[in-house]
């Protein structure tokens, strides 16, 4: 893992769909911008009405097909922005769900691999059961 042992506090939002409150970091920012058209925000920072969803297929899904998405974005109705919007919230649930599987191989990779273990000097050795004699290393 690359990640940083340090998190810092994230702000919390409220998703659209499921109104749980989660850290910003795990959700999208939709936008409407004055204009009405509406558009991802990756970088939660451009101007207007946000909103919020979880990158979850239970979440996503019911805004990726049918009148929901309008709906709840408060617009009229359809528009080409929305379907650019729809297009940007399906890659990244794909993208996700993507991520988190190849996560849960790694796991399950890991949870296999032989059992290591670290003696004094702090040199990774690796554990091996064998029956019998087991003199004669160095
Ligand atoms: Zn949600």
């Amino acid at each position: 893992m690359a990640r940083t042992g340090k998190r810092k506090k994230q702000p919390e939002r409220l998703c659209l769909i499921c109104r749980q409150l989660k850290e910003r970091d795990g959700l999208l920012r939709i936008v409407r911008a004055k204009d009405g058209s509406v558009r991802l925000d990756p970088a939660y920072r451009l101007p207007g009405r946000g909103y919020y969803v979880c990158v979850e297929r239970a979440c996503l899904e019911p805004l990726l097909s049918g009148p929901q998405l309008a709906r709840r974005l408060q617009l009229g109705g359809d528009s080409e922005s929305l379907e650019e919007l729809r297009c940007g919230l399906r890659e990244r649930l794909e993208a996700a769900e993507a991520r988190r599987a190849r996560e849960a191989e790694e796991a399950a990779r890991l949870a296999r691999a032989p059992l290591e273990v670290q003696d004094a000097r702090g040199r990774t050795v690796r554990r091996i059961v064998k029956p019998g004699k087991g003199t004669g290393s160095g």
